[in-house]
Formats: structure tokens, C-alpha cells, sequence
């Protein structure tokens, strides 16, 4: 096996620079813990950015895999399978009743749910509100869907108007003949972990209903029981008419979908969309596992009580923390502002093996397992107490 350095060595010379990455080479992960190739054990309170919703190589997962990786690797949607049916069966059953469409990726669904708010409005109608610090990815269209112009690669794809999230007279100003949807992430994830203000979602609803417009739920980050709830939007008591899920939806395999109500979908017809891998039998058979393995374990119910260890402990630590300055979230998706750079901390967590994120700067991050063992929790959340009263 390649030390660390050897594979840094690698990338060095092979690997395009697009990413900003730390210098050690993972190698074997179980649950909530990942090792490096020096042997260094270290606590992940940030598996795979939010996909690894069991934390690493999930054991009913990975034998879904290896079932069907021996009967059937890959076969193009110009065919039917039984995996990809019951797995749009799973999520439509668990969600509003609506149909699916695969791809591979949060990107890719946000590409498709652009895509189909165009073709189920009329031709005037194509102008779709996205708030300001969303995220909804890097391809060029779902790029111009996110309202941060850091992001952006000019010219954008046009017919994107920007508003500043939780303001809904803005909404309601910005409506006019041209618009299709709104576009919202029921909770900002890269944004910060920004929780929309009382009501603002509902209010959503209401504009949509009004006025005739979709509205389309990013739920890449918030989906398949992140918040405790199958979906975000249940988590808000808001239905969405257009639904996006990636990162977890494929147990961490590489998998995205998009549902949409199912008169909405009827726009999309035979050859306007398409993805090669989309569905296919591997992720479509980690996905069913995903939702099998959520009701076997109760896995929803005790992503409140675990919530609970992580908010409690936290709200403490930022009593007795200077830097600290808000703890926000729901269910296993937490942010911890800092009134300073949060990238030491980072830093500082992990030299002592402990894995986060931060994301605007200042915006702890935590996406941990809902299958993290309580001792995991606290041996995690004692670093990071250390850390931040240090701080
Ligand atoms: N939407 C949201 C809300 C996300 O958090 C992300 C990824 N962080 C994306 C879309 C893009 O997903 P992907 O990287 O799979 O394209």
C-alpha cells in the first residue's frame, strides 16, 4: 500500500488541481471511524459530506452491493429493472406520491428539475428565484441556480433572479409574468446551515399555489432522513411539487433523483432526458437498502435522540466558549458559527483525529452518521469542547 506521500506524489503529477484537499490519503473505513494510510485513526463527525448517512461500508449495504454487482453490473434505461422501479417506488411511497427520474449526482437532478420546470411551464414562463448563499452545484446550469456569484463561470445560463433568503416580500415582489419557480434548499447547507425563518417555506407554498409556479426542494443535503424526517420538507410540514436528492440517496454510492409530482412529470417525455448511468442496478440496490436499512433500525427515531446528545452538549460548549457564537441545525445536520476563521479549528480537530468541515468561512459543519455509537459522540464532541474553549 502507498504511504500518504506517495499517493500526494501521485496526484501531483496525474490528478487535476480543482480541489483544495488535506494532505492525507484515506484508506479503510467502518462506521464513524476512518483510517489513513499511516494508520492514524480518526473520528468522522463529516462522512463523504453528507453521503455516508450510515458513515463507512455500512454492512447491509455493502452485501446489497455485492449481491448485485454478481448479477448485474450496469444495463442502459433503453430496459426495465426491478431495482430501479422499486427503488422510485421506496422513495415515492416515503414522499408525496410523485415519480422519479435517476441520475448521478445532486448536480445532475438539479440539471433535470431546471430542466423540467422549463418544460412543464408555458414558453413566456422560464425565470426561476433561488436565494442568495444557496448551492446547488457546479455543473453550468445548477451553477446559475446558485446565487453565489464565486461559484459562477460567466455568462451563467440566463433566467435566474437572486433574492435574499427569508425575505418574502422580495419574493413577492420579484413574481411577474416570466416566472416559473421558486428554487429552495429547505436548509442551507453549504450556505451555512441557515434554517429558513418561521413560516417562510410556508409562505413559499402559498406564492406557488397563488400564482400558479413550482416549487422545486434542493433536498441533496436534507434528504433521506438527514433531519429525522424521511425528507426535509416534512421536517417544515411544506410539500414541494419538484424534489431533488443525491449524496444519500444511493447509501454513498454515486446516485441521484429527482421527483416530481406526477403531473408535473408528465412533461418529461420519451427522449428530452437522459442519463446513462442513472438508476442503474448497483446504486438502484444501495438505494432500496438505504431505506430498508432506515425502517429495520429505527433509524429515524433515533436520529432525535442522537440530535439531541449533539445540541445539547454543543449548546453548552458555546456557554463556556468565546468563539462560539450560534449552534443551529436539525437532526444530524449542525452548524456551529464562530466569531473567528473556523479553518484552525478544523485544523486543530483534526491533528487530535477528529474530522468536520467548515463552509463560509466561520460555519462549523457536522453531518455525522445517524448510526453513530454514543461513545463515538462523546469521545468526538470532547474534542471539539477542547478545541473551541481553547479558542
Ligand atoms: N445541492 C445541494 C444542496 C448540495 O449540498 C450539493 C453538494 N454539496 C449539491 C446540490 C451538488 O451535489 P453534487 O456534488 O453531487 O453534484
Amino acid at each position: 500500500m502507498l504511504t500518504s506521500k506517495e499517493t500526494i506524489a501521485l496526484f501531483d503529477q496525474y490528478v487535476i488541481g480543482n480541489y483544495t484537499r488535506y494532505p492525507v490519503a484515506l484508506v479503510r473505513g467502518a462506521g464513524s471511524e476512518v483510517w489513513d494510510a499511516e494508520g492514524k485513526r480518526y473520528i468522522d463527525f463529516f462522512p463523504g459530506w453528507g453521503c455516508g448517512l450510515f458513515g463507512h461500508c455500512p454492512q447491509p449495504i455493502v452485501e446489497a452491493v455485492q449481491k448485485q454487482v454478481a448479477e448485474l453490473i450496469h444495463v442502459p434505461n433503453t430496459w426495465y429493472t426491478e431495482q430501479q422501479g422499486t427503488w422510485a417506488k421506496l422513495l415515492s411511497e416515503r414522499s408525496f406520491g410523485g415519480k422519479a427520474f435517476f441520475c448521478n449526482s445532486g448536480a445532475e437532478a438539479n440539471e433535470a428539475a431546471i430542466k423540467l420546470v422549463r418544460l412543464h411551464s408555458s414558453k413566456e414562463r422560464y425565470k426561476i428565484l433561488t436565494f442568495q448563499g444557496s448551492f446547488h452545484g457546479r455543473t453550468m446550469g445548477a451553477l446559475s441556480a446558485t446565487a453565489q456569484p464565486k461559484y459562477h463561470v460567466n455568462p451563467i445560463l440566463a433566467g435566474f433572479t437572486y433574492l435574499p433568503y427569508g425575505d418574502l416580500s422580495a419574493v413577492e415582489n420579484a413574481v411577474d409574468q416570466e416566472t416559473a419557480a421558486i428554487m429552495i434548499e429547505p436548509i442551507q447547507g453549504e450556505g451555512g446551515v441557515r434554517m429558513p425563518p418561521e413560516g417562510f417555506l410556508n409562505e413559499l407554498r402559498k406564492i406557488c399555489d397563488d400564482q400558479n409556479l413550482l416549487l422545486v426542494f434542493d433536498e441533496v443535503q436534507t434528504g433521506c432522513g438527514r433531519t429525522g424526517h424521511w425528507f426535509g420538507y416534512q421536517y417544515f410540514g411544506v410539500e414541494p411539487d419538484i424534489m431533488t436528492l443525491a449524496k444519500t440517496v444511493a447509501g454513498s454510492l454515486p446516485g441521484g433523483a429527482m421527483l416530481a409530482k406526477k403531473e408535473v412529470a408528465a412533461s418529461l417525455r420519451p427522449g428530452m432526458h437522459a442519463a446513462t448511468y442513472g438508476g442503474n442496478p448497483i446504486s438502484a440496490a444501495a438505494g432500496i437498502a438505504t431505506i430498508r436499512m432506515i425502517e429495520s433500525e429505527g433509524l429515524l427515531e433515533r436520529t432525535e435522540r442522537i440530535s439531541n446528545l449533539f445540541f445539547t452538549a454543543l449548546n453548552k460548549i458555546a456557554q463556556e466558549s468565546n468563539v462560539v457564537q450560534e449552534i443551529r441545525g436539525a437532526g444530524m445536520m449542525i452548524g456551529i458559527e464562530l466569531a473567528l476563521e473556523g479553518a484552525p479549528f478544523v485544523q486543530a480537530c483534526m491533528d487530535r483525529g477528529l474530522l468536520i468541515n467548515c463552509t463560509q468561512g466561520n460555519v462549523l459543519r457536522l453531518l455525522p452518521a445517524m448510526t453513530i455509537e454514543e461513545h463515538i459522540v462523546n469521545e468526538g464532541l470532547d474534542i471539539l469542547a477542547d478545541i473551541l474553549k481553547k479558542g
